[in-house]
């Protein structure tokens, strides 16, 4: 079975490469079929096997020899890696579909960021909408206290960078993050609930903060340069939750 998965996650890797390249330049999603970014000529279905094409190709277009950015298998890999972790973490469940449909999102949101530093509203209210209908499900199931915990995380997820937002203008004189951040953090909370997000902002500041350090070691990055903080918010959405309730009992047991 995690075979299926794993081999379902890289073929939503491979619609993602798609998503990330048309959905930030505003072309069709669907219409035309797939072409070569560089000599425009249609890419036949053998030739766009995920992973498997851009290794026979030698990670070039057949047609004109331009290299294909390796960062298609990589994608690839990264959602067949991210959906066979997510069967481990929850099995065959409702669970499941919604962590499956969350990583879709939020990974999509993390390449788009990272190359225009802006977060589509259109993934942002998805995220929104799929924490609501995670709400209406945990409604029907009972689940009272999730839901106040995921209710709060919303409430919480907002006001957290909306304050940190303001501090941060204030403090560099500049607007510093865009509101799609804190639209992103307050869509994820109704999903993760107060405890994941609180974890989420946690594990993004530290490895934002690393990472500025070696790119600014290494002159990748100048003082004053902006870098997007919405692919570290999402790797510490992905951490906590696959590991968010671990620490969680882990941490509160160091107390009792
Ligand atoms: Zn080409």
């Amino acid at each position: 079975m995690i075979f299926a998965v794993i081999i379902f996650g890289i073929l939503i890797g491979s619609f993602s490469n798609v998503v990330i390249y048309r959905m930030p330049r505003k072309l069709s999603i669907i219409k035309p079929g797939s072409h070569c970014v560089a000599c425009n000529k249609e890419i036949k279905w053998h030739d766009n096997i995920p992973l498997i094409s851009y290794v026979i190709l030698k990670g070039k277009c057949r047609y004109c020899r331009e290299r294909i950015s390796l960062r298609y298998p990589l994608v690839e890999g990264l959602y067949g890696l991210l959906y066979g972790v997510s069967y481990l973490k929850f099995g065959l469940t409702v669970n499941l579909a919604f962590a499956l449909i969350f990583i879709t999102i939020i990974v999509w949101i993390m390449f788009i960021d990272l190359d225009f530093h802006i977060i589509p509203d259109t993934l942002n209210i998805s995220l929104f909408i799929l924490g609501i209908i995670r709400i209406l499900y945990l409604f029907f199931r009972g689940d009272k206290n999730e839901i106040i915990i995921n209710v709060i995380g919303f409430i919480g997820g907002f006001l957290l960078l909306f304050i940190i937002r303001r501090i941060a203008s204030m403090i560099y004189k500049r607007e510093a993050m865009g509101y799609g951040d804190v639209k992103l953090l307050a869509g994820a909370g109704l999903n993760l609930g107060i405890y994941n997000i609180l974890l989420s902002f946690g594990f993004s500041t530290i490895i934002g903060a690393i990472t500025a350090l070696i790119l600014l070691k290494f002159k990748k990055l100048s003082k004053g340069d902006e870098m997007a903080f919405g692919p570290f918010l999402v790797t510490g959405m992905i951490i906590s939750l696959f590991f968010g309730s671990d620490i969680i009992s882990w941490y509160i047991n160091l107390f009792i």
